[in-house]
């Protein structure tokens, strides 16, 4: 999206009030840094003359540029809103400054930025720096991600209300590290002393690495990426103690445990476990990860920074400290390694038509191994990858299928396996924490994928970008009550410009009927649907929607308008991706299993309800979605948004149009853009007369308050609309620009 479309509203607001004279300094738009600063030399009716520092010399028109304030203190301003231009490439520079400084904190009023240092920075995170934050008062101190738990907290034990910190920013933009600081210092708060034994709050940050062993993996864009949301709910008692928490998941990518593509890796404890003492590997029948098919997709195997053999240590010390025994611990990882071996299960045609054979003794090998692992009946695994029962009105009866069909049912039986233990451990988790039921002092604390538009768009994509939908709809609302209540504090009048509500996208993709899930449940019900004729289905339903449309050339895409951009998706797997169902032969075999373990990750009675409800993954991730939300209505909310300064994974480089691009995915330039359409300066009377004083030297002399002198100061620049606080005085968009012209005349 073009920057200067969505601006629209705000550079009209400014360009019909702004002031710009010869010497005025300015930002003008460029095509690769977004911005850059110049300076005017001569006005010629509505255009500028311009001095560009990159050494050009440029004519624009002045409804084009904005005015630079050339008064930024060395350190940047930590608080976006006291901004003396509060726009765009104002917004820009600042985050720029700051971060060439290593200062990667910086907030929008209540919201913090946090742009991803890509380095250690121990003064941000030693116990030193908790001290400090423990109950400071907001804004005292520089923006730090100590400062936005320490208010949730004390907001929590004084007002008795649950908070909730929503954490999002795109991959790799330091969502789960920021998360863990928040976490731990939530910890350094309301942890006991410790009388030996585990505490809660040691599980809780302990539950950390074993999550991210069986939940991340290295990606193009982060080598440590969560492939899956997380929303964890800290309990606290009476005295501020913590007493229990609560984890809850959402959408494990399922396809990268047979799926990857280099360089990325599948999930760390693949790695990590062939990296295991040798006792375990023999125990695993385990070898080089490079010789099994589920790794060796990629040419990563190793990562530069990280001992997968100390990992297979630190994780299950993790285990041990969460309360995972040693039982469970062997019967989990027997579990990871029966699923390298699946995946190196091949299959060759068999002499009849549609069937298959195992294709050597290798497969052979590995085929007993996993049936060995998952402590079922050999001949059994075999017969549930290659053959089929199919219900006819004569009876139940078994066909083989060809060996396409047979890789295809291995690859979906580890897939479910995987996704089974994945559950398993998170319920592991939360039983062994122990859930404080009696609180009703509770701090969330989201991470959770932000908004992803790639060159190719799919189901996950569509339901990553579903759930930005409801938590940018949640942000919105939340920071126009922040905005009103700023109003109501400095007791200013003020109605409100309207804004941007998303509501249509939401009910283009969740409304029932007729939504596109619910359209795709429907698709998925009926076998002979396809995903063309699912495409026209929507073609048809939505022809006269404004924010869907088909991409001329196809006939299977379509493009939604997201409030952070158009995406266009590609349906090809929307309905495999969709459908959830437990193989009926899987199910049975794995039920069978003798090991307590494995038979319990497929209890009886799962294939039949999942059967029964024709389990689809969106409806259900919707469901998820709406608790989620319901959930973090009734709590206080507080936002951190992380920020990828470059897509190098280097700390030097601050790219201009990456950031603006994610500050706008993340709301935060809709939030700015929400306090321009009312007063976007604001300056405590201090600043404004000291910036201002000049103008009126008079004035001064009169000895007024400062408040009067204020206003007397405004007053004979002539200036309307702007209003006068408590503490502050807040302009209309431009006056600033004004004020600063007069400035350079006097
Ligand atoms: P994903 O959506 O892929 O899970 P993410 O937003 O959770 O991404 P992180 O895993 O938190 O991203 O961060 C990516 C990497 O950036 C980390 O592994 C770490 O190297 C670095 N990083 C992030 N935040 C910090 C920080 N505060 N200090 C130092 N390094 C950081
Ligand atoms: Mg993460």
């Amino acid at each position: 999206m073009d920057s200067l479309v969505y601006f629209s509203t705000w550079t009209s607001l400014q360009a019909a009030a702004l002031r710009i004279v010869a010497g005025s300094h300015i930002w003008l738009e460029d095509k690769h840094l977004a911005w850059i600063d110049g300076e005017v030399f001569r006005i010629e009716g509505q255009n500028a003359h311009v001095h560009a520092t990159n050494g050009k010399t440029v004519i624009v028109s002045i409804s084009d540029i904005h005015p630079k304030d050339t008064e930024v203190p060395f350190n940047g301003i930590d608080d976006m809103t006291r901004l003396s231009y509060l726009h765009e490439p104002g917004v820009l520079n600042n985050l720029a400054i700051r971060y060439a400084k290593n200062i990667i904190y910086t907030y929008t009023g209540n919201i913090l930025i946090a742009i991803n240092p890509f380095q250690r920075l121990p003064h941000l995170s030693e116990p030193h720096t908790m001290e400090k934050y423990k109950g400071a008062t907001f804004g005292e101190l520089d923006p730090h991600v100590f400062a936005i738990a320490d208010v949730s907290y004390r907001q929590m034990m004084n007002e008795g209300k649950s908070n909730s910190i929503l954490v999002s920013g795109e991959s790799g933009a330091g969502k789960t590290e920021t998360t863990k600081m928040l976490m731990r210092y939530l910890a350094f708060l309301g942890g006991r002393s410790r009388t030996g034994g585990r505490t809660v709050e040691q599980q809780v940050l302990e539950s950390n690495p074993v999550l991210e062993a069986f939940g991340n993996a290295k990606t193009v864009r982060n080598n440590n990426s969560s492939r899956f949301g997380k929303f964890v709910e800290i309990q606290f008692d009476n005295s501020g103690k913590i007493s229990g928490a609560a984890i809850r998941t959402y959408l494990l990518e399922r396809s990268r445990v047979c799926q990857i593509n280099s360089p990325e890796r599948n999930y760390h404890c693949f790695y990590f476990l062939c990296a295991a003492p040798s006792e375990d590997i023999k125990r695993y029948k385990l070898a080089d990860p490079s010789s099994f098919h589920y790794l060796n997709q990629s040419t990563c195997i190793k990562l530069d920074e990280i001992s997968d053999a100390k990992e297979y240590l630190a994780t299950r010390s993790a285990m041990n400290t969460v309360g995972i025994s040693e039982e469970e611990q062997e019967a989990t990882f027997r579990v990871v390694a029966a699923v390298l071996h699946l995946g190196n299960i091949s299959f060759v045609k068999g002499r009849e038509v549609d069937s298959s054979l195992l294709k050597d003794e290798k497969a052979r090998f590995h085929l007993k191994a996993a049936a060995e692992l998952l402590m079922c009946d050999c001949g059994n695994l075999e017969n549930a990858l290659i053959k089929r029962k199919i219900n006819t009105p004569e009876g139940v009866i078994t066909t083989t299928v060809d060996p396409n069909s047979a890789t295809v049912s291995r690859d979906g039986l580890a897939k479910q396996i995987y996704s089974q233990l994945f559950d398993w451990l998170v319920n592991r988790l939360n039983a062994s924490i122990g859930q404080d039921t009696s609180s009703d002092r509770l701090i969330g604390v989201l991470d959770i994928y932000g908004f992803e538009s790639f060159k190719t768009n799919s189901f996950e994509q569509l339901c990553i970008n579903f759930t930005n939908e409801k938590l940018q709809q949640h942000f919105n609302q939340n920071v126009f009550k922040m905005e009103q209540e700023e109003y109501n504090r400095e007791q200013i009048d003020w109605s409100y410009i309207e804004f941007v509500d998303n509501q249509d996208v939401l009910d283009l993709i969740e409304k029932k009927p007729g939504g596109i899930i619910a359209l795709l449940d429907e698709a998925c019900m009926f076998p002979k649907c396809t995903h063309e004729s699912f495409s026209q289905k929507l073609y048809e339903k939505f022809r006269n929607s404004k924010i869907f449309s088909k991409p001329k050339l196809s006939r299977t895409a379509f493009t939604i308008q997201h409030y952070a951009g158009e995406v266009t998706y590609q349906s090809d797997h929307f309905l495999d991706k969709n459908r959830d169902y437990v193989v009926v032969e899987h199910q049975e075999l794995l039920n069978a299993s003798k090991c307590s373990f494995v038979s319990g990750l497929f209890p009886s009675g799962l294939e039949e309800n999942t059967k029964a409800s024709k389990s689809s993954i969106a409806t259900r991730f919707k469901w998820q979605l709406q608790e989620l939300m319901e959930t973090l209505s009734s709590t206080e909310p507080h936002y951190i948004r992380c920020i990828k300064p470059n897509n190098t994974l280097k700390p030097p480089t601050f790219e201009n149009t990456n950031v603006l691009q994610q500050l706008r995915c993340s709301g935060v330039l809709e939030a700015i853009r929400i306090s321009c359409a009312g007063y976007p300066t604001r300056k405590i009377f201090p600043d404004f007369l000291c910036r201002f004083r000049i103008l009126a030297p008079e004035v001064l002399m009169e000895r007024n308050n400062e408040k009067v002198t204020c206003q007397k100061i405004l007053d004979k620049m002539g200036l309307q609309g702007y209003q006068i606080g408590r503490t502050k005085v807040f302009l209309r968009a431009g006056q600033m620009a004004e004020l600063d012209a007069r400035r350079t005349e006097v």
